[in-house]
């Protein structure tokens, strides 16, 4: 067992195991911000969802309630955002890293930046509304004076399918 465990070491080298690391971690978050998500879909939100990881820890969740809250503002990131400086009373979230199920929009990629989130992570992209990659990528405006790094692809089928069920389900009504 143990001399299969030494080989399979070997295997990975110590740069390919962390990787398996880290990438379990993101699934793990990844997978909170998809239950966000699930909640918005169950009140008849297209379902976003987003969670925010300080410390290890996940400080503040959200998911879309534009329709429930008649404003433009219930994104799920900017809920999220909300109540991440509730709890560790700045406006700053330099260290923290953001899960969100849809890669955000515009207006919360601005307030990522201003924020001054570190990492975002994102399941799948948003081609028609997406502002990190898509049409514009606010993450990256070297003359900003934050940038975000940026991850997606992080169970995109998933992020993606739910959306696209939800679509067809309300074209189905
Ligand atoms: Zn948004």
């Amino acid at each position: 067992m143990e001399v299969a465990l030494n080989h399979l070491l070997d295997e990975l080298g110590p740069f390919a195991l962390k990787d398996v690391f880290y990438m379990n971690v993101e699934e793990k978050y990844m997978k909170e911000a998809i239950k966000q998500a699930k909640k918005a879909a169950e009140i008849g939100e297209v379902p976003i969802g987003c969670v925010i990881v300080y410390d290890g820890k996940i400080i503040a969740r959200g998911y879309n309630r534009r329709r429930t809250d008649k404003n433009t503002l219930s994104h799920a990131e900017l809920i999220a955002i909300k109540k991440a400086s509730k709890k560790l009373g700045d406006w700053r979230l330099e260290d923290c890293d953001m899960y969100v199920t849809l890669e955000p929009c515009q207006m919360c990629a601005g307030a990522i930046v201003q924020s001054r989130i570190k990492r975002v992570y994102m399941g799948c992209m948003n081609p028609k509304a997406g502002c990190c990659g898509s049409i514009l990528d606010l993450f990256h405006v070297d003359k900003f004076n934050h940038q975000v790094e940026s991850h997606s692809g992080i169970f995109e089928e998933e992020c993606s399918k739910m959306l696209k069920d939800f679509f067809k389900t309300l074209r189905g009504k």
